[in-house]
C-alpha cells in the first residue's frame, strides 16, 4: 500500500503559503504506510517541530489495479472516499524547500496521515462538487469544494499513474483547500463530510 499526496490543488491555498500555483502538473509526494492513523487514534506531537500544521484532504481508495490510466476509466478507479489530514511540520518544511531538498521527513514521519472512515462515493451529497470541513476545537478552519481543484480527480488520476502504478488499497490525498494552520497539545480535529443524508463525521483526532 502507497500514500499519494497532491500539493497546492487549491490556488487560494498555494497563495496562503506563498507558493506559484501549479499550472501544467500537480506537486505529487508520498507517505510511508507507517504514516497512516486510523480508528480515530490521537497524534503525539513529534518532538522534532514547533510548527505542526494540520491540512485536510479529500482522500481516494483505489479499487483497481492500473498504470497509464485513462482519463475515462479513471473514476472507475476509486469507489471510496474519506477524509484525511496531511499533517506537516512546517518549520521543517521550510527549510528543506529552501534547500532544495526531499520533504519526507516534514511530511511522512511516523501518523502524519489520519484517515478517517470510508464513505462509497455515491453516498456523497455532489460527487462534481464534494464539500468537507474541518473543526477545529469545534470552530471551522477549512471549508473545501472539489470543484476547486486545479486538477480534477481525473487529472490527477490520469497523471500520479504514469508514474507510480497504482493498486488496490493505495491511498491519494487530493490536496488541502486554504485555512491550514497550527495545532497544540489538546486540541481536537474533525473531518466532516456532505452526505445525501447530511453532514458525516469521518474523524476526530486529539493532539496528545
Ligand atoms: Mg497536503
Amino acid at each position: 500500500m502507497k500514500i499519494i499526496c497532491i500539493g497546492r490543488n487549491y490556488a487560494k491555498h498555494a497563495l496562503e503559503l506563498n507558493n506559484p500555483v501549479p499550472k501544467t502538473a500537480p506537486v505529487v509526494f508520498m507517505k510511508p504506510p507507517t504514516a497512516l492513523l486510523v480508528g480515530n487514534k490521537p497524534l503525539y506531537y513529534p518532538d522534532y517541530t514547533e510548527d505542526l500544521h494540520y491540512e485536510c484532504e479529500l482522500v481516494l481508495k483505489i479499487c483497481k489495479n492500473g498504470k497509464h490510466v485513462r482519463p475515462e476509466f479513471a473514476l472507475d478507479y476509486f469507489e471510496n472516499i474519506s477524509l484525511g489530514i496531511d499533517f506537516t511540520a512546517r518549520d521543517l518544511q521550510s527549510k528543506l524547500k529552501a534547500k532544495g531538498h526531499p520533504w519526507e521527513i516534514a511530511k511522512g514521519f511516523d501518523n502524519s496521515a489520519v484517515l478517517g472512515t470510508l464513505v462509497p462515493k455515491t453516498e456523497v451529497a455532489n460527487q462534481n462538487n464534494m464539500e468537507f470541513k474541518l473543526l477545529k476545537n469545534g470552530e471551522i478552519v477549512q471549508h473545501g469544494f472539489t470543484k476547486d481543484f486545479i486538477f480534477s480527480i481525473t487529472e490527477v488520476i490520469c497523471y500520479v499513474s504514469k508514474f507510480f502504478k497504482l493498486h488496490i488499497g493505495d491511498y491519494i490525498y487530493t490536496g488541502t483547500p486554504e485555512g491550514v494552520g497550527p495545532v497544540k497539545i489538546g486540541d481536537k480535529l474533525e473531518g466532516i463530510l456532505v452526505t445525501k443524508s447530511g453532514e458525516k463525521r469521518l474523524f476526530e483526532t486529539e493532539i496528545k
